[in-house]
């Protein structure tokens, strides 16, 4: 009964020590745990606050955490991925309102500038003529900027549409060559090949713009006599919507870059390209990605282009 009593003793003021050490552990250790959870919140917070999309989350570089924090590290890895994903779009974003603004300076400051010239100096009526000609296609250009732009912002809006109604894509491909021959010179052959009853849901005005797109760029760079040629067709998995040219083509070295807004190659090689800004591309990527498609593009120099719209049947 000694024992059992010293026993009962010992255990009296031994569980609550041990309670409390156990409770002091726990604390520590999930403490511990959460420290790096506390230091990607504070980062966050940090990079919100101080709008500084540069600062990214520190992370523990391989081999050197053995703690088993493996799952918190790839937390902070995939936030900074997010971080660097809108870095990219606020950059892409400030360069395009800056490259508008610049863009549209330039029709602006002619227009000045002709406006002054002849409030000032003009004399003749050939003097005015030609300073409201000048205004004219000043005015002209911006407006078939400012009209390209409107167009991005209501890409932009459409963004979250992601349910199209189904389109008989063969009929509106088939209009949209037929009103587009209507505007070509005649030394310029549109040829069509399109599959019958080929269906997808999309938004038709999108789908049409980016054939027109495609056609307009085909017919800035061939020559007489040279021609398009526009090609529907489907497989089991995929649609693909083909404009091919036998034309100037494109360099190596400009074929990643033509797809950037404001991106010209070489303005110098188009005749025809002053209201041109180097948007029309980066429209047609733009529309494609809305339907879940994507964009394919290849070239010979000398010899022609062939851009294609390839749209996946898991709709
Ligand atoms: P834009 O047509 O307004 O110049 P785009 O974005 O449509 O702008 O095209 C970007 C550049 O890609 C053009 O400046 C041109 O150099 C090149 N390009 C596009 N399509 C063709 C084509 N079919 N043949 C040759 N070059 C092309």
């Amino acid at each position: 009964t000694n024992v059992l009593y010293n026993m009962v003793r010992l255990s009296l003021w031994l569980i609550p020590v041990i309670a409390a050490v156990a409770l002091l552990g726990g604390y520590v250790i999930t403490k511990r745990s959460f420290l790096p959870i506390e230091a990607i919140d504070r980062a966050a917070r940090e990079i919100s606050a101080s709008r500084d999309l540069t600062k990214r989350i520190p992370t523990v570089s391989q081999g050197e955490d053995k703690k088993g924090r493996d799952e918190i590290q790839n937390l902070a890895k995939t936030f900074n991925r997010m971080f660097d994903r809108l870095e990219d779009a606020f950059n892409a974003e400030k360069q395009f309102t800056s490259d508008a603004s610049h863009e549209l300076r330039t029709p602006l400051s002619v227009i000045k500038a002709n406006c002054e010239y002849a409030l000032k100096f003009a004399q003749s009526e050939e003097d005015f003529k030609e300073a409201l000609q000048s205004i004219n296609r000043q005015s002209d250009r911006a407006s078939a900027l400012l009209s390209q732009l409107l167009f991005f912002a209501r890409l932009d809006q459409k963004q979250g549409e992601h349910s199209f109604d189904m389109i008989d894509l063969s009929a509106a491909v088939k209009s949209g060559c037929d009103d587009r021959r209507l505007l070509l010179p005649p030394s310029i052959v549109l040829e069509e090949e399109i599959s019958p009853e080929i269906s997808a849901p999309a938004d038709e005005s999108l789908i049409l713009r980016l054939l027109n797109n495609l056609i307009d760029n085909a017919v800035k760079y061939i020559g007489d006599g040279d021609r398009v040629t526009v090609t529907l067709n489907q497989s089991d998995e995929e649609i693909s919507l083909t404009v091919s040219d036998n034309g100037l083509g494109i360099s190596p070295e400009n074929m990643d870059k033509i797809w950037n807004r404001f991106y010209m190659a070489d303005r110098s090689r188009c005749e025809t390209c002053e209201n041109s800004f180097g948007l029309g591309l980066s429209m047609v990527k733009e529309i494609a990605r809305i339907h879940g498609g994507r964009m394919e593009a290849s070239s010979v120099p000398g010899e022609g282009s062939r851009f294609t719209f390839v749209l996946p049947k898991n709709f």
